[in-house]
């Protein structure tokens, strides 16, 4: 624990901190990331934290990249606060300068480092508990697409290339359906067809985007509740955290991935399957933040919300399922069957989603109506 202690010492040290170290230690919330908490006293004795934080390397192949996108994404968004006045509940995600005007330093093993203020008064929760967080984390993610609408394409690094290219997932499968490294095929006859009857949904949104009827845009790309920070008392989004996968995409990925984790109430690797269910208050609290957050949106991508969610359940499943077929090289695993599992549950909520599919868009519909 000391050593700990000194490990975060240390490298806050490299960040233009002022005042003097009081204690440290780790969060574990995160999945991808190192995360600590340091905390410092000012000579005024005013107390202040800050989140330090060690990029994934074996995630993120150029964390120099990502950090360029981190960069350019808080700088354009304090900017746009002071430019525009949005009001974002008074608290933004800012870097601290290191060595060199760098916004990163170097550790010991050659980690990179960064340093975040620590946004005060809140909470991230793991697992969607009401309608009412439901609606807080979508209209968080809604304002984000919004905040970043106007950063030029080209400013930001595409770090996971083909992140959600569906129809590239879709061939990758079908290739290690056709080799079959681990003979594990034959037990999955019946996922590979459910997947097979749907391969021209895999390619309709990145269709859309080559034929130019959705807009590119700079996206978050990781739409889970605990990158909300919520209020801690009022349970309000204060602010959208871990931009680390930031890059050029559709917004529909973003807003389907929060249809994706939040609708449902079984766990991703539950394997009663009946327990997988499309929760309408959910989506419809999903939908509704969504767009009141984000005012961006063309008529076209509202129209295709929720294939934004059909595609993304589709396409984890079809990642699930092909690295339970390559032997589990991707995902961690717990268990032989592990990714089997999960993708279970995916496949089993695109088709949750399809049953419920005329009443989700029914739905859509009339709240961008009543907005518009
Ligand atoms: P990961 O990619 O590992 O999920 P995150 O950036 O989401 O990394 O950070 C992990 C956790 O650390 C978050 O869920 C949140 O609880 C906490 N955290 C991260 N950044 C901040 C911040 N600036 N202020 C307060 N808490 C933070
Ligand atoms: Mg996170
Ligand atoms: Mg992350």
């Amino acid at each position: 624990n000391s050593q700990l202690h000194s490990t975060i010492e240390e490298i806050s040290h490299e960040f233009a901190i002022a005042g003097d170290f009081v204690e440290g230690h780790e969060i574990n919330s995160g999945h991808i990331n190192t995360t600590y908490l340091a905390t410092y006293r000012r000579e005024s004795g005013e107390i202040r934290r800050y989140i330090l934080q060690r990029i994934n390397e074996q995630v993120f192949k150029d964390p120099l990249a990502v950090m360029h996108n981190v960069e350019c994404v808080t700088r354009h968004i304090n900017w746009k606060v002071l430019r525009v006045k949005r009001d974002l509940g008074g608290q933004t995600l800012n870097l601290y300068p290191a060595r060199g005007g760098r916004f990163y330093a170097r550790g010991e093993g050659g980690g990179i480092w960064r340093c975040y203020n620590f946004i005060e008064g809140c909470q991230t929760y793991d697992i969607v508990e009401n309608t009412r967080q439901a609606y807080q984390a979508a209209r968080a993610f809604g304002s984000f697409q919004d905040l970043v609408e106007d950063i030029p394409a080209e400013d930001i690094i595409e770090t996971i290339p083909d992140f959600h290219h569906t129809p590239k997932r879709y061939a990758r499968l079908m290739e290690v359906v056709e080799n079959d490294p681990m003979g594990r095929r034959a037990g999955v006859e019946k996922e590979i067809a459910f997947v097979r009857e749907r391969a021209e949904l895999c390619a309709t949104l990145v269709d859309l985007l080559k034929e130019g009827k959705l807009p590119a845009r700079i996206t978050h790309n990781d739409t889970k509740l605990n990158n909300v920070m919520m209020d801690a008392e009022t349970d309000e989004a204060v602010c959208v955290i871990d931009l680390d996968t930031v890059m050029p995409g559709l917004s529909l990925y973003d807003f389907g991935d929060l249809v994706r984790t939040a609708t449902s109430p079984a766990a991703e690797d539950e394997t009663d399957l009946s327990k997988v269910e499309m929760r309408m208050p959910m989506f419809e609290a999903l939908a509704e933040g969504y767009l009141d957050g984000c005012d961006c949106l063309t008529p076209l991508e509202i129209e295709h919300l929720v294939t934004g969610g059909k595609v993304i359940t589709l396409e984890t499943g079809i990642r699930f399922l092909t690295d339970y077929l390559e032997g589990d090289v991707y995902f961690k695993t717990h268990y032989g069957e592990h990714n089997l599992d999960r993708c279970r549950t995916q496949l089993r909520l695109v088709e949750c989603i399809e049953q419920n599919e005329p009443e989700m868009r029914d739905f859509v519909k009339r709240v961008s109506r009543a907005i518009n």
